[in-house]
Formats: structure tokens, C-alpha cells, sequence
């Protein structure tokens, strides 16, 4: 039997595909309502109910049916993808919202809470707010950052939530309300005029929130105006998304799901790369019926399908899980492309992993991985300054240090310059990594220091 598909036609789908069609979503203000919740004890229910007032919760009915399995819970890695845990608040924080709801405050009395203990979790980090807003014709242009030369990032307003929300989002502020924090664009037409003024960008990552949430007609006001000729130089079109993971139904069921595909299609037909940028945390996100056949049918359009992912504790800090993570990727004709580290943000102390653990995770999983599944570059730390990646653990002259290099730099020529760290066992994040030989900065620090103490406009960057 050919293998492949006819987009023209719909197919009906195997009853394994039907499981689940319909969107259900559940906030905090239904935890009552997920009934395999019931049978957790009453206090873990209170404290995941404590956590989910101070960090965004969102979860559908898909992952709680069919990724979660309940038999491991609380370990299973899904159920920690996706629902509040005790430790993702510290002791104090944890106690302060766990004494007001114990007293029946009222919604206002625990949303000021709520706002204070995240006002101290490191909301926005890597200076995104601050530092790579470009302009439009004199004007910020909200909704794109551009922080390097080839690449633009676009936030459409409509793609600002996600079919699920991750326990550990590095943009989790933007979920719990505060309409400040995001980053939301209202107009196609802006981007596209940014985009038509600056040849040098070969990249347009869509992002969010998830894309993916977005009506097709909505996507399509985004992306077919970038087949005309002026936007001849944008030749990549990355989609960022979990969509995979939380709705696959969105590229077989969904009503608009056949349009959907038709659009990736006809981008490719008029020449553009097509790749979403897939988020899988674990090999078991891809294991459903109706994932499967929403990878094939993405695939039959042209478009690729990169994956990426931070390394978890409490999820993925296993070699053995990435190892069959990156297998799987490659079985399934999708591109292994990015392993980060966890965010300075957030709920940071129950995910973070020492930067030398990390390192090893992805050593090992790379030895366990033919040629193919080593595609995935990392550890990588999105920082301020670049994105930077461990490449390992060295002894020179006598000195253990890590060497590191710039795989994207907000300066270029930053790019593949190998730099070094003072060995520290227990660094999480670049900031606490020391020059190593005796030096006093880095590389880089004087010239980064320089871009901040000024708006940045696209010249700073490009
Ligand atoms: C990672 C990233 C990109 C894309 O970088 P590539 O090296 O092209 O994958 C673009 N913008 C920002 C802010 C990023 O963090």
C-alpha cells in the first residue's frame, strides 16, 4: 500500500484517531473536574492547587487520556510536563498562597499574592523585554523581536496561549494574566513592511504562546504574504510549536486542519523552507496514533519538522530518554535540532540540573545515536549575550574548565568563538561562570555591556 497521501481527500480516520476530537481545556478553576486527580491524596491536590495559582496551569483532555499514564503518577514525565508540582514553589512562597487559600481568601487577596511571589521568579529573562524590541519606521514595532542578524521572531496576538501550558515555560509570565507582559502583535501588515525593509533576514520564526492555536485563515494573513517578490529574501518559515505534543488533532480532525496543511504546501511550492519547530520533551509525547499521522501528513506537504527541548530534572534528565528521544525523531523523518538548558526562570530550582550534567546527558545520548540523531546541537544556555553551548569539560595546563562557544551571538562575529569558564560542579546558568586562566571578563562582556546601556535598534543589531 503507497504510504502516500492524498491532501485532497479526507480520509476517514481509524477509530484510534477519533479518541479524542474535540478540544477540552481545564484551568486551575476545574481541577475538580479531572476525575483521574481523585484518587491523589486530598494534600497533593491542595498543594498542586497552591502552585497553580502562582504559575500558569492549562491542561486538555488529549494529555490527560492518552499521554499521561496515571498507573506512574506522580513520575510520569507527562503528568510533570504538564500539572503543578509541591517543589515548584520554594518554602516560603509555597506556605504564603497555601495559608490565604486555606482561609478561603477572595480572588483579589490571592491574585496579589499570586503577582508578588512571581514578581520574584525572574519573569523576564535574558533582558527579552528590554533589549530586542526593533523599530518600524521610527516607531518600537511590539509583537517581532530580532535579536540576531537572520532571524526575526514574531508573536502574533492570536497565538499567545498554548493547547496545554508546560510546568516549565520560560515564557510562563505572559500566561498568568498581566496583559503588560505580553509580547503581542496586531498586525500582519507591520511585520511584513519590517520584513520587506531588512534584506538581511532569512528567518521568520513564528512563535507564541503556539502558533498552532491560530485559526488556518489567521496563519495564512501571516504567512502567504511572504511569497510576494519583496519578501523574496525571507526564505525560512519556522513555526514554533507543542502542537504535536498537546493537539495533534490540529493537522488531522480540526476542522480547518486540510487547509492548514494546503498552506504549508503551498509555501513550499513557492519556495520557501518550511519547518515547525517541534518541542518534545520525551520520547513517550510521540507514541499516539493520531501524533504518528500528524507527522506524516506534515511531512507529505514538504515541510520539516526540527525538534528541540530543555533538559529536565524530574522529565528528561536521562541520557537513556534522549537517546531514544533523538531514535525515535529520526525514525519518524524528523530532524533533531536543539537540547537547552532550563531557563533562569520560573520554576527553575525543581528543573535545573548542574551545566555539567547537562553536558553529560547529551554526551552520552549522542554516543547511543548513529550519525543522524546527532543533529541536535547543546547544551545551549539562551542568555542575554547568545545563545551559548557547553562543548565540554577540559583540564588545561593543570586548570579544569569548561569550553564553551557562541552558536548565536548578538554580535555575529561572537559566532564559533571557542571561550573559557572556570569548572564549577554545581552552575546552572551562565551568570555564574567565572573567565577561566586568571581573567577578569569574557570575551564579549565589555561590547554586550555597551549594547545595553542603549535602546537597541536594528543597526545596534545587525
Ligand atoms: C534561538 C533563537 C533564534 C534562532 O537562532 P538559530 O540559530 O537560527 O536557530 C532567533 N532568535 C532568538 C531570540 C533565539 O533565541
Amino acid at each position: 500500500m503507497s504510504q502516500v497521501m492524498n491532501l485532497n481527500r479526507k480520509t476517514a480516520p481509524s477509530a484510534t484517531l477519533t479518541r479524542n476530537t474535540r478540544f477540552e481545556v481545564y484551568t486551575e478553576r476545574q481541577f475538580d473536574r479531572i476525575s483521574p486527580l481523585q484518587r491523589l491524596p486530598e494534600e497533593q491536590r491542595f498543594a498542586m492547587r497552591v502552585v497553580a495559582n502562582v504559575l500558569p496551569f492549562r491542561v486538555n483532555r488529549y494529555v490527560i487520556d492518552e499521554l499521561i499514564d496515571w498507573e506512574r503518577v506522580p513520575e510520569d514525565p507527562v503528568f510533570q510536563l504538564t500539572f503543578p508540582q509541591p517543589g515548584m514553589l520554594d518554602e516560603a512562597d509555597f506556605n504564603r498562597m497555601a495559608a490565604v487559600l486555606r482561609k478561603g481568601g477572595e480572588r483579589a487577596e490571592v491574585r496579589a499574592v499570586a503577582r508578588e511571589i512571581q514578581a520574584g521568579l525572574n519573569p523576564h529573562p535574558a533582558g527579552q523585554q528590554e533589549m530586542n524590541v526593533p523599530q518600524l519606521n521610527g516607531e518600537p514595532l511590539p509583537g517581532v523581536q530580532h535579536k540576531y542578524r537572520e532571524t526575526v521572531l514574531f508573536f502574533p496576538s492570536q497565538g499567545q496561549v498554548c493547547h496545554s501550558y508546560c510546568t516549565f515555560c520560560f515564557r510562563w509570565a505572559q500566561f498568568v494574566g498581566d496583559k503588560s507582559l505580553r509580547f503581542a502583535a496586531n498586525e500582519a501588515s507591520n511585520l511584513h513592511q519590517y520584513l520587506a525593509q531588512h534584506p538581511a533576514i532569512s528567518d521568520l520564526l513564528v512563535t507564541g504562546g503556539d502558533p498552532m492555536v491560530m485559526k488556518t485563515a489567521h496563519l495564512k494573513a501571516y504567512l502567504e504574504p511572504l511569497l510576494r517578490p519583496e519578501l523574496e529574501h525571507v526564505q525560512t518559515v519556522r513555526i514554533g510549536t507543542k502542537s504535536l505534543t498537546f493537539w495533534p488533532q490540529r493537522f488531522v480532525t480540526d476542522e480547518d486542519a486540510d487547509d492548514l496543511l494546503r498552506l504549508l504546501e503551498k509555501l513550499v511550492a513557492g519556495g520557501k523552507h518550511v519547518a515547525l519547530m517541534a518541542h518534545f520533551n520525551h520520547w513517550r509525547e510521540m507514541d499516539t496514533p493520531v501524533v504518528r499521522e500528524a507527522i506524516r501528513r506534515i511531512r507529505a506537504t514538504g515541510a520539516q519538522i526540527r525538534t528541540q527541548a530543555p533538559l529536565l530534572r524530574h522529565i528528561n534528565d536521562d541520557a537513556g530518554v534522549w537517546a531514544r528521544m533523538w531514535r525515535t525523531q529520526v525514525h519518524l523523518g524528523l530532524i533533531p535540532y536543539y537540547m537547552f538548558v532550563e531557563r533562569d526562570t520560573g520554576a527553575r530550582q525543581y528543573f535545573e540540573v548542574p551545566l555539567v550534567r547537562a553536558w553529560e546527558v547529551y554526551r552520552e545520548a549522542m554516543q547511543r545515536v548513529s550519525g543522524l540523531g546527532r543533529t541536535a546541537r547543546g547544551p545551549s544556555m539562551s542568555a542575554a549575550p547568545g545563545k551559548v553551548e557547553i562543548q565540554g569539560v577540559a583540564e588545561i595546563q593543570g586548570e579544569k574548565v569548561f569550553v564553551l562557544r557562541f552558536i548565536q551571538g548578538r554580535n555575529p562575529d561572537w559566532v564559533q568563538q571557542p571561550f573559557f569558564a572556570k569548572y564549577d560542579p554545581e552552575a546552572t546558568w551562565l551568570d555564574q561562570l567565572e573567565p577561566a586562566f586568571g581573567e577578569n571578563k569574557f570575551f564579549f562582556e565589555d561590547e554586550f555591556n555597551a549594547m545595553q546601556d542603549k535602546p537597541v535598534t536594528v543597526r545596534r543589531i545587525a
